[in-house]
């Protein structure tokens, strides 16, 4: 027999023979990150406007991070729930300073977020009904949404590749469209317990909701009872160049669904709900195994200490106008490939005139890494301290990628 540490075997092969195949992946096996670049097995660097799909805020293997992670690793790593520890304790005061007064769970994934907020949901519903199960359980989310692949969040999830064959699916979902408030007003009654949505749609193809819109639905949810509730896993925790996304129009949420950068590559999940709906959950109604670890809790507080001492926030609104707007160029340029720039900040869209997945090809050959979002939309999701001199590479590759289709 041979021992497993001769077995060569390349890691393609491994995965063809034996990882499920639920994935269409890139043909690129990375091995090594620092900062905005990655390393493939070949030895070739790519700059990285993946960030693992919005997840490593500050790029890779930030020396603060790893540090952090490091010195916790080495002191303590998991208790579950059934003890305290301070480093979550810490993690939630510092979530509830940036939302305000409430309370925050703690999971560890964006999901699973989510599935709490529909949770909360059912919870509301029921103290509406007086105590009655089954009577107000309604939740009102978004055509085009993404909320995840756990039955409450495919359910929320409008789109036939995500839910076929997975039905019967949770019962209780309609669906607006965003911007159009009256939407969302025609499908409230009695029944509606909350509405549910991203501040901007991101797998869909980077679509925000309008400021004006999301005022109209605050004071909606506040004359009808309704929680608004909104998904920021994607679009919150700085991407934006606010905290969350809907810090630009102004609102308060009564709950907030965040993971992705959180955790800047280690995976947690949260759920922040305002003061006034916090006491919904008590001992025994909800939880996970791995909710809050002092590990996950000390990689998210390394994240929001680098996130404040170097203002990524302020850098990510100043850096980004300019190259949005050299990016809008592209499409002046381009105007037969490149049909226009959506976005903020640092979660961009670009969309393209035909399935993006040939740009995405060209962009890999050329050393720059990004996913596709939507039918037709490129996407960009540099770290939150990529430098300017990285944006300006980005709009080079993508401009060279674009002459050489013309
Ligand atoms: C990624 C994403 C999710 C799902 O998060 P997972 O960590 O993959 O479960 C939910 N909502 C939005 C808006 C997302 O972008």
């Amino acid at each position: 027999m041979t021992s497993p540490s001769i077995v060569r075997t390349s890691t393609a092969e491994l995965y063809d023979a034996h990882v499920l195949k639920n994935y269409a992946r890139a043909p690129l096996t990375l091995v090594r990150g620092r900062g905005t670049q990655v390393w493939d097995d070949a030895g070739n660097i790519y700059l990285d406007f993946t960030s693992g799909i919005a997840v490593s805020a500050l790029g890779h293997c930030h020396p603060d991070w790893v540090a952090a992670v490091q010195r916790q690793a080495g002191e303590l790593i998991h208790v579950s729930n059934l003890f305290r520890n301070p480093q979550q304790g810490e993690l939630a005061r510092r979530l509830v300073q940036r939302a305000g007064p409430g309370r925050v769970f703690f999971c560890n994934s964006g999901a699973e977020a989510n599935e709490t907020l529909i949770k909360l949901a059912r919870l509301h519903g029921v103290q509406k009904s007086g105590g009655e199960e089954g009577r107000c359980y309604k939740v009102i989310c978004a055509r085009n949404a993404f909320h995840g692949r756990t039955f409450g969040g495919m359910s929320a999830t409008p789109q036939e590749k995500i839910q076929k064959g997975f039905r019967p699916l949770v019962d209780g979902f309609a669906f607006g469209e965003i911007n159009n408030l009256k939407s969302f007003v025609d499908l409230v009654d009695g029944q509606t317990a909350a509405i549910l949505l991203e501040t901007i749609q991101g797998e869909s193809g980077i679509n925000a909701c309008t400021p004006e819109f999301l005022v109209g639905l605050r004071r909606l949810c506040d004359e009808r009872n309704v929680l608004l509730m909104l998904d920021e896993v994607q679009c919150g925790v700085g991407r934006t160049g606010k905290f969350y996304a809907f810090e630009h129009a102004g609102i308060t949420p009564d709950a907030i669904g965040m993971a992705k950068g959180l955790g800047g590559g280690f995976p947690i999940g949260a759920m922040w709900v305002r003061d006034r709906f916090a006491d919904l959950f008590h001992p025994g109604n909800h939880g996970t195994t791995f909710g809050g670890t002092p590990l996950a809790c000390a990689a998210a507080l390394a994240v929001l200490d680098v996130m404040e001492r170097d203002k990524l926030l302020e850098r990510v609104r100043t850096q980004s106008g300019p190259w949005h707007e050299a990016l809008r160029q592209l499409a002046r340029e381009f105007p037969k490939y490149v049909l226009g720039v959506r976005g903020q900040g640092y979660l961009v869209g670009v969309q393209v005139e035909s399935d993006p997945a040939a740009y995405l090809t060209a962009l890999r050959e050329r050393g720059l890494l990004a996913p596709s979002a939507g039918g037709n939309v490129v996407r960009f999701l540099p770290p939150l301290n990529v430098t300017r001199a990285e944006l300006d590479r980005s709009v080079e590759i993508f401009r060279s990628v674009l002459a050489a289709r013309s």
